[in-house]
């Protein structure tokens, strides 16, 4: 393939925008290097890039886009809202009309507050829990990603339960402090530090189904063990929906293993493309929020009209009908695919997998945490990612990283990429 012109756009893009992107997982150093590709069109399940190669799209935006490039439905809502104004700075009736919507489908959603992304969301549930509970610490599992904002990026180390140190320069140790790490799907060690440090924990931040180390599912009964703990120390319990909400079933992960958390954070998906993000959860916990309480949280452009329009409109396509069987056989015809020509290729892959999101995992036989995932062969993905990439199949750069399937891939796309994989696995043999 010919990425004579993304090379030329990455080129200069270095000279005006630090690291040529304006977020780091779009480089490719997760993947030992190369050039971006830079997109030019969408349509459906596939994209185009500014050197003329198509791609089946399995990056999905990294999430939001699970009904196709330029769906109809939501491009008319967003066109129109450009229209009619895209900002007020007023309240208009579609924020009522979509949190009436959000909270029909999730219904531990009291009250909700609209943000611009996932990582304000989540923040200031964060926030909100330390106000309520009057507590500063939080307790989080290694390897889920909840945003960039200060207290979310720690990691524990190697430790299985310690006092977090911050993953990224520009954090106070002070911060990281605060944030205790311990392994997803180890209900032990997350008690054990909830019986050291519960009384000064204001909430448990949980991905419910991880897709920020790959699609890991929690054990059976894991989730309700850590919402039994939480409260017995009166701490709260949030959920990250960020990826999962309305991914998996018209509803939430906390639908899907009947628990229910105190409050959940949401972003993507709910916004069909646009910048968005929410929040809600228990009617008293979310009136700590200002103007009714004392915990402060704003924005300037959350609740716009367009992201209104187009989470609205993409949720209605969310509703038709037979829409998550769809994706879910899609995507368990994909995975059986690459697993049959791994194994013909003789590759050792493992494939983790809910509805119409999965993740490869190389030289492994199962991942349930961060650290298995983690000491999946990074090398060997990133040159089927590459190998994939020749075949016109995008993928995200990135081990850690989930395919999304689209409500427009097809049993073609599936064959295609099948195929495409099956040669991808046969040329690292050689
Ligand atoms: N929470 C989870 C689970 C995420 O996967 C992400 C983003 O990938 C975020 C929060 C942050 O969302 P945003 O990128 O919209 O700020």
């Amino acid at each position: 393939m010919n990425f004579s012109t993304s090379k030329a756009l990455h080129d200069e893009a270095l000279n005006h925008i630090v690291g040529g992107v304006n977020s780091p997982s779009r480089a490719y150093k997760g993947v030992g290097g190369g050039t971006p590709v830079y997109m030019d069109h969408g349509k459906g399940a596939y994209f185009w890039d500014v050197d003329g190669n198509q791609y089946i799209d399995y990056l999905g935006a990294y999430g939001p886009i699970i009904t196709g490039h330029g769906h109809p439905h939501i491009a008319e809502a967003i066109s129109n809202a450009a229209k009619t104004g895209v900002l007020y700075g007023t309240p208009t009736k579609l924020e009522n009309q979509f949190a009436k919507m959000l909270k029909s489908a999730i219904p531990s959603l009291e009250k909700v507050r609209f943000t611009n992304s996932g990582t304000e969301a989540v923040m200031t549930t964060v926030r909100v829990a330390r106000a309520y509970t009057g507590r500063n610490k939080i307790i989080k599992f290694s390897g889920s990603y909840h945003g960039h904002f200060d207290s979310v990026l720690v990691e524990a180390g190697s430790g299985p339960a310690t006092l977090g140190t911050p993953d990224s320069a520009g954090i106070p140790q002070s911060v990281a402090e605060d944030v205790i790490t311990v392994p997803f799907n180890d209900t032990d060690t997350f008690q054990k530090a909830m019986e050291r440090w519960g009384d000064e924990m204001a909430a448990v931040l949980v991905e419910p189904i991880v897709g920020n180390f790959g699609i890991v599912k929690p054990h059976d009964g894991f989730l309700k063990r850590v919402n039994d703990i939480a409260h017995d120390a009166g701490s709260l319990v949030i959920y990250d929906e960020v990826i999962t909400a309305f991914r998996f079933t018209y509803g939430s992960a906390q639908q899907i293993y009947g628990v229910t958390p105190d409050m959940t954070a949401m972003g993507k998906i709910i916004g069909g493309g646009l910048p968005i993000g929410a929040y809600g959860g228990r009617q008293d916990i979310m009136e700590q929020v200002a103007p009714l309480g004392p915990a402060y949280q704003s924005g300037t452009m959350a609740g716009n009209p367009a992201s209104m329009a187009s989470g609205i409109a993409c949720l209605e396509v969310l509703q038709e009908p037979r829409v998550y069987e769809e994706l879910d056989r899609l995507g368990e015809r994909l995975e059986n695919g690459i697993l049959e020509k791994a194994s013909e290729a003789g590759i050792p892959i493992s494939v983790n997998r809910m509805c119409g999101a999965l993740t490869v995992y190389f030289g492994t036989d199962s991942v349930e945490n961060y650290d298995e995932a983690d000491a999946s062969d990074g090398d060997a993905f990133a040159r089927f990612f590459h190998l994939m990439l020749e075949e016109g199949i995008n993928l995200a750069p990135s081990k850690f990283e989930a395919w999304f399937l689209t409500t427009e891939h097809t049993d073609e796309d599936i064959n295609a990429t099948i195929e495409a994989a099956g040669k991808a696995f046969a040329a690292m043999t050689e």
